[in-house]
């Protein structure tokens, strides 16, 4: 007799499976009915439950016929809406793309479907991925499982509450500026953005390009670890991806011993007025920990925090005015009303009608700083500022080993709270958009509660292509301060 289908991790999960203790086709039926009890949480688009039963189905009896199983092989999982899969429907929550269908895979997905993963749905998230709480989604809000009436972060909200309400084991996100590790950090699970060139952006719909990255969700380091062993590596359709070679990320050795590791900290970052006190003192706490385990904790300076939100946002809305150009009615995209009079009023027509607020609010924010009078007052100088920050990054990795930061000033907030008030939206991006602009892998690792009783984790950030520092410090940590604070 089966047991009742319970995830714990990968591994586990590949060894029940290998000792006839569970079926791949035990694991989705119990993900549908997961499904269908959290559906209000409204964190998918689209299920394809019949399709990943009959594809369990398939996997467990080649896998009894002996067939030697894939990496990934029966791991359930969900997909943003911004990542293309064949013959499914993608539409980057927008009505622009309603009713899109991919006719490809993106890189990302088919190097999961080759180890035999299987994809149950596609995620909820904020339209184009522009925004911080998923409430800028034509499928509406998604409802972060800890307490409904409060976001899950954004822009992969979906996805976060996918793996946190156990609707999936891990989901694939993006993060141009956050977005995998604030929803991470607000619904109390992992989320880890690699190094800018590690994945493939092959299929994933651009938001801006020369900061989008494919991002891993889960409960476990490890569980991410493997995935990313999967889906990273050099790719034909993608020049910007890295050839470096791909480690096996999930069979890493321990670190360096504490006494050899240095770990620093912008001392602007906890002074920042905009960070809760609380999450500041447990950060500070987090660190002395760190110092008595026997690590070298090492204040730095960063004197260009208060220029990083500016930045990312004169870049990202210039590199987005652009990539969302081709959704004219035409080439791509929703049409409003057939074409009768001028083709101008025709474009209008259609994006206004297909493209939301926020969206139209980052275009027109991006051909303004990209327009011939104040290109070089705004996106020469930021540009600028972009490698002046690459510059100083360099140079602190020669002195430090990883760096730690809050993931985000605050734990989650209500649905509604900030949506008037952009600008405050935009800020509450202060210790991600940093790991972004330099194109840095970063992790948030779920260690801490607040006294409000909402999670909120620990960011870490290593040097460029060095993620397996980062999982193997992410593992550490996990294990020895989760169970520290849990005695
Ligand atoms: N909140 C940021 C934005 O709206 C990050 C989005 C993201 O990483 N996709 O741009």
């Amino acid at each position: 007799m089966h047991q009742p289908f319970h995830f714990t991790s990968i591994a586990a999960y590949q060894e029940q499976l290998l000792n006839n203790e569970t079926s791949c086709e035990a694991a989705v039926q119990y993900y549908c009915s997961q499904i269908a009890q959290w559906n209000h949480l409204n964190a998918l688009v689209h299920t394809f439950e019949a399709e990943a039963l009959e594809r369990a189905r398939v996997l467990d009896q080649e896998r009894k016929a002996g067939k030697k199983p894939g990496r990934l092989h029966g791991v359930v999982f969900t997909i943003k809406d911004v990542i293309c899969i064949a013959k499914h429907p993608v539409s980057a929550g927008s009505c622009m793309l309603k009713d899109f269908i991919s006719m490809f895979d993106s890189t990302a997905v088919k190097k999961l479907l080759d180890e035999e993963a299987i994809i149950i749905g596609t995620n909820n998230c904020d339209e184009f991925a522009m925004g911080s709480s998923n409430e800028n989604s034509i499928y509406g809000p998604v409802k972060n499982q800890l307490d409904e009436a409060r976001v899950p972060g954004g822009s992969s909200g979906g996805s976060a509450v996918a793996v946190q309400a156990d609707l999936c084991m891990v989901s694939l996100g993006s993060d141009t500026g956050g977005s995998v590790r604030q929803p991470a950090d607000f619904c109390g699970i992992t989320g880890m953005k690699p190094t800018y060139g590690r994945i493939s952006r092959w299929g994933l719909i651009a938001y801006g390009s020369s900061f989008d990255q494919i991002g891993i969700l889960s409960k476990h380091v490890e569980d991410i670890a493997l995935v990313l062993s999967v889906i990273a590596g050099s790719d034909a359709y993608d020049s910007t991806v890295s050839n470096l070679p791909v480690p096996d990320y999930s069979h890493a050795q321990p670190s360096k011993k504490p006494g050899e590791m240095v770990i620093g900290y912008f001392k602007e970052t906890l002074q920042h007025e905009g960070l809760d006190a609380e999450i500041k003192q447990q950060h500070i706490q987090f660190l002395s920990q760190l110092q008595k385990d026997g690590y070298s904790v090492k204040e730095l300076t960063f004197d260009l925090l208060d220029y990083i939100v500016p930045t990312y946002y004169i870049l990202t809305t210039a590199e987005a005015s652009s990539n969302l150009s081709r959704y004219d009615g035409v080439r791509y995209g929703h049409q409003h009303q057939p074409l009768e009079k001028e083709l101008t009023e025709f474009y209008a027509a259609n994006r206004s009608s297909g493209f939301g607020k926020e969206v139209q609010r980052r275009i027109m924010l991006g051909t303004f700083v990209l327009s011939a009078g104040y290109f070089d007052a705004y996106f020469t100088k930021a540009q600028q500022v972009r490698r002046k920050l690459l510059d100083q990054t360099k140079l602190i990795f020669n002195e430090v080993d990883a760096i730690v930061m809050p993931v985000s000033p605050t734990t989650a907030f209500k649905i509604g709270e900030k949506n008037n008030n952009p600008v405050e939206m935009y800020l509450a991006d202060i210790y991600t958009v940093f790991a972004n602009l330099t194109g840095i892998p970063a992790i948030s690792l779920p260690l801490f509660e607040h006294s409000n009783g909402l999670p909120f984790g620990l960011q870490i950030l290593t040097k460029h292509f060095d993620e397996l520092s980062l999982l193997r410090l992410s593992s550490e940590w996990m294990n020895a301060y989760r169970q520290r604070n849990e005695k």
